[in-house]
């Protein structure tokens, strides 16, 4: 994919992205922020990719400060769904990796 068109779907996600965050904060008279999502990657490596770096900056750029370090992100194995890793997006501006479990 070419620079410009990674640009073009990077800018149109955000868009999305914020729309939703605000319809959710709208339709619920301000009390529901979004505060995470999960998908899947299609390998073994539940790292966060640069994609995921850059939706959760967004993401956390719409919220209010007192939550705004409780972003989450669930990286699930795609084939392996037993295999994930859980994300909080912190002050220092990373992801960081929460120890989780199904119980
Ligand atoms: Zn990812």
């Amino acid at each position: 994919m070419s620079p410009f068109l990674y640009g073009c779907k990077f800018m149109l996600v955000n868009l999305l992205i914020y729309s939703y965050c605000n319809y959710l904060n709208k339709v619920s008279n301000n009390s529901l922020y979004y505060l995470g999502d999960w998908h899947t990657h299609l390998s073994s490596n539940l790292l966060p990719s640069p994609t995921d770096y850059k939706a959760a900056q967004t993401l956390a750029s719409y919220l209010p400060e007192d939550i705004r370090f409780s972003l989450i992100t669930v990286i699930f194995n795609h084939f392996s769904p037993k295999n994930f890793k859980v994300y909080n997006y912190t002050q220092k501006r990373i992801l960081k990796e929460v120890n989780c479990k199904i119980i």
